[in-house]
This record gives structure tokens, C-alpha cells and sequence, in this order.
């Protein structure tokens, strides 16, 4: 069965602070036409647009920035994982700062901001990156991998040198419920003593308990937990996030170990290059053989 692409159905707004810069900073979402896909605008900085994809990405360390000429948009990975979790395929994202909000560090206030809005089906069908060969990066003791899969799946692993995370490892298909009830709560976390240092280089004047998880030397300072594994639920959000600047929803079994923003977005970047790995389909359950790769989506039509 074919799905097709899908917009917000009418304008919403969410205010918050920046996580890096601490600045009050206001988010509206607006209904976009189809093949348009995710647009970031700044109103501050006359409109300029900056499109959510791999071509576009800059400043991977502590969170994932866009940037176009000399104008950026930071920490757009909570948001992208909520749209791509949703289906939301086409909307502009305006904000009035650099920074998308941080809101409770996790992607579940902007779950409820479009589900608010309301979801609207166009007409035009939805495409999908359908793996055919496995695709692999590693670095080190990191690792990430893609393999064919009828559905979407992500298996996540991590390991710190510390006594409340030291394995945590969780695998699932990403259906929208999975994400919206399992994977959007989960919050960001970071170490007490890496807080420390990010507020000496001028990051990370946003953040608080409020809007992250923050572990001290044996334990988290936050009264309690979302889940007991919400550290690997939030990798699990942010690679989705990640890998939404790819462009199209993924058909695949996605496996990372100990991965961050940057490999995330180098592994985006090589999933593009690799372009004999896979194949663009209009259904989930469209067998691979019939759509040769490089056949532009009308006349793929016309012959069906
Ligand atoms: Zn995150």
C-alpha cells in the first residue's frame, strides 16, 4: 500500500530557551506544500531559508546545526526526529533566534505541538529509501550500520565509564506509536562535569534540570527517570533526528554503537554517496526489483 506525504494542517507556535545560547526563542511550524520537505526560516535575518538536509549540515559536536552563507539554525535534532516520527514530510519551521528551543530536552513537546496542529495528507505519494546492501561506518570503537529490513528498526548500544549507564541497549520498529510513546520522551543527558567545561566555552547557558538528564559522579540529579533506559531512548532520538536530513523516511535496520551527531552525520553523507545500496520505492511492500534506481518518480507512474 502507498502512503503519501503529509503537512501540518494549520500554523501553531511554541516559545522556549536556546539549550547553547540561553536565549528566549520562538518556533512556529506552517503547513507546507508536498515536495517541498522540512525549510527552516529565520525571521530575524530576512527570512532566510535554510533546507533540512545533508547539504546544509554544519557544527556536529554537542548538537546538530544547519547552516547556509553565513546564517545557521542549532540543535534541529529533537524537532526532525518528531516530524520524521509523525510522517511529517512537508512544513517550514520558522524561528526568531539561531537555536530551535530546547523545550524539556526531549522531542515531546513538539509531538504535541503538531499533533495541536493537526495532521493533513496531500496528494502526492510519500518516497521512501529502501536499503538493499548493507551500508557500514566505523571510527574507532563507534560504529554505525544500515541493513536491509522490510520496516524501519533501530538497534542503539552505549557504554560510559559510569556506574548508572555503563550498557544500555535497545532495539525497535519505529512505528508513529513506538516513537510518540516510547522514544519522544526521552531527554537529553549530559555529565555534571562536562556542563562544567561547556559553560567555560559559552555553551550550554540554557541548560538546567528542567531541560536535561545530568548525571554526577554515581547518579542523575534530576528527582527521577522517564525509563530506566531513557539515556539509550534518547540516542535512539537523535539518530532518527539525525538521519531525517537524508531526505526520505529509511527502510532498513539502522545499528549504532556509541555514535554521536557527528558520525551520525557522516553516515548520512556516505548513505548518500552509496547509491548502489539502495533504491528510492513509493511503498513500504513495493518489492525493490521493479523500480530501477534513477527513474524520476512521473515516469515511474506513467508505467505502472
Ligand atoms: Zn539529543
Amino acid at each position: 500500500m502507498k502512503s503519501t506525504q503529509r503537512t501540518i494542517r494549520r500554523s501553531v507556535a511554541c516559545s522556549g530557551i536556546g539549550l547553547h545560547s540561553g536565549q528566549k526563542v520562538t518556533l512556529r511550524l506552517r503547513p507546507a506544500p508536498a515536495d517541498h520537505g522540512v525549510v527552516f526560516k529565520r525571521l530575524d535575518l530576512d527570512n532566510l531559508e535554510i533546507p533540512a538536509d545533508v547539504a546544509h549540515v554544519a557544527g556536529m559536536h554537542y548538537a546538530t546545526g544547519l547552516a547556509r552563507d553565513d546564517t545557521s539554525v542549532e540543535t534541529v535534532e529533537h524537532l526532525l526526529a518528531a516530524l520524521l516520527g509523525l510522517g511529517i514530510d512537508n512544513v517550514v519551521v520558522e524561528l526568531n533566534q539561531a537555536e530551535v528551543p530546547i523545550m524539556d530536552g526531549s522531542a515531546a513537546s513538539f509531538v504535541y505541538l503538531v499533533h495541536e496542529a493537526g495532521i493533513k495528507s496531500l496528494s502526492v505519494p510519500r518516497r521512501f529509501l529502501k536499503v538493499v546492501r548493507p551500508i557500514v561506518l566505523s571510527r574507532g570503537d563507534k560504529r554505525i550500520a544500515l541493513y536491509p529490513s522490510d520496516h524501519f528498526k533501530v538497534t542503539y548500544s552505549i557504554s560510559f565509564d559510569h556506574p548508572l549507564l555503563r550498557h544500555q541497549s535497545r532495539t525497535m520498529r519505529m512505528t508513529e506509536d513506538a516513537f510518540v510513546d516510547e522514544i519522544a520522551p526521552a531527554r537529553t543527558f549530559g555529565f555534571l562535569k562536562e556542563v562544567e567545561v561547556l559553560r567555560k566555552r559559552g555553551l550550554a547557558l540554557g541548560g538546567s534540570l528542567d531541560n536535561a538528564i545530568v548525571l554526577g559522579e554515581t547518579g542523575v540529579l534530576n528527582s527521577s527517570l522517564r525509563f530506566e533506559d531513557e539515556f539509550v531512548r534518547h540516542k535512539i532520538l537523535d539518530v532518527i533526528g539525525d538521519l531525517a536530513l537524508v531526505g526520505y523516511p529509511i527502510i532498513g535496520h539502522l545499528v549504532a554503537h556509541r555514535g554521536g551527531h557527528a558520525l551520525h552525520a557522516e553516515f548520512a553523507q556516505k548513505l548518500l554517496e552509496e547509491t548502489e545500496s539502495w533504491h528510492v520505492v513509493e511503498s513500504e511492500t513495493e518489492p525493490v526489483s521493479e523500480l530501477p534506481v534513477g527513474v524520476p518518480a512521473t515516469e515511474r507512474l506513467a508505467s505502472s
